[in-house]
C-alpha cells in the first residue's frame, strides 16, 4: 500500500505574512490527515517562516527548486544544504514552469509553455542527485505539452523525461523519489486531465521506473497527478490505482480548498 501525498505548490505567491497566515490556516482547519502525507512547497523567502508555523503539525515543508552545486559563484541560486538548514525536508524539481523550451516556440504553444529558467533533462537529473545527497525528499516533475499530446507523443515525452531524471541513480535512490505527472496544458488552466487518462500516463511512468529500477521499486514509488486539481475533481483522480496523490497549485492557495484535497487523499486509503 502506497501512502498518498497531497502537495501544495504555492509558486511565487505569499510574502512572509501571507505565508504565515496560509500555513496557520491549514494547520487550524486540517483534521488529522490519517494515512496521507501533506507537503507545502513555499517560496524560498518563506521557508523558515512556514517551517516554524507548521511545527508540531503533520504538515511538511519543501522548496520549489535547488541548485546542483553546494556553494560558489551562482548568484541568486539556493543550494540543497541551504534548504536543509531552514528545516524544510522536501524539494520540487523540474516543474514545467522551470523547464526550458527556449527557441522552440511552435504551433500550439503559448507564452506559458516557454519556460524562463531553462531546466533541462540534464539539470533536472543533477538537481535530483543533489537533493538525495543532502537528504531532501524530491518530487520530480514530468509532463507533455499540448502540441506533444496532439502529435501522439505523450508516452514518448513523459517516458524520456522519467528515464533522464533517473539516470545514474541506484534502485535504492530511485525508491526515495516521488514523481509527479503534470501535463503542461492542464497546469493553471482549469482543464484537468481525464482521470483514466491521467492514470494511464502515471502507469507509463511506473513502467519506466520498473525498467530502470526494477518492479519492486516501481510498485512502491508514489506517482502524483498535477494539473488543475480541485475539490470537485480530486475524488475521481484519487480513485485511480496508479495515482498516489496530487501536486496542486491554485487550489493550494486557500486553506479551505487545500484541506479538502488533503481529506480526499486520506479518504482514498
Ligand atoms: C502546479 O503548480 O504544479 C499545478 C498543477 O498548478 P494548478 O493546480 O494550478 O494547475
Amino acid at each position: 500500500m502506497r501512502k498518498p501525498i497531497m502537495a501544495g505548490n504555492w509558486k511565487m505567491n505569499c510574502d512572509n505574512d501571507e505565508a504565515c497566515k496560509l500555513a496557520c490556516g491549514i494547520v487550524d482547519t486540517m483534521a488529522a490527515p490519517g494515512e496521507a502525507e501533506v507537503v507545502v512547497f513555499v517560496p524560498a523567502t518563506a521557508l523558515t517562516t512556514v517551517v516554524n508555523c507548521v511545527e508540531d503539525s503533520p504538515i511538511e515543508v519543501g522548496a520549489q527548486n535547488l541548485f546542483w552545486a553546494d556553494k560558489g559563484a551562482y548568484t541568486g541560486e539556493i543550494s540543497g544544504r541551504m534548504i536543509v538548514s531552514t528545516g524544510a525536508r522536501w524539494v520540487l524539481i523540474g516543474h514545467s514552469e522551470r523547464r526550458g523550451r527556449f527557441g522552440k516556440l511552435e504551433e500550439g504553444w503559448t507564452e506559458a509553455h516557454v519556460a524562463y529558467f531553462g531546466d533541462s533533462d540534464v539539470t533536472v537529473n543533477a538537481k535530483t542527485r543533489k537533493a538525495l545527497e543532502v537528504g531532501l525528499k524530491p518530487i520530480v516533475c514530468c509532463g507533455e505539452l499540448l502540441a506533444e499530446r496532439q502529435a501522439g507523443r505523450t508516452d514518448e515525452v513523459v517516458g524520456g523525461q522519467v528515464r533522464a531524471m533517473l539516470d545514474g541513480l541506484s534502485p535504492a535512490e530511485v525508491a526515495k523519489l516521488v514523481i509527479a505527472y503534470e501535463p503542461v496544458w492542464a497546469i493553471g488552466t482549469g482543464e484537468v486531465c481525464d482521470a483514466e487518462e491521467a492514470n494511464r500516463v502515471c502507469g507509463v511512468v511506473r513502467s519506466v521506473v520498473a525498467e530502470v529500477a526494477g518492479p519492486a521499486v516501481a510498485e512502491g514509488l508514489r506517482v502524483l497527478y498535477g494539473g488543475s486539481v480541485s475539490p470537485d475533481n480530486v475524488a475521481g483522480l484519487m480513485a485511480q490505482p496508479n495515482i498516489d496523490g496530487g501536486l496542486v497549485g491554485g487550489a493550494s492557495l486557500k486553506a479551505e480548498s487545500f484541506v479538502a484535497l488533503v481529506a480526499a487523499a486520506a479518504a482514498s486509503v
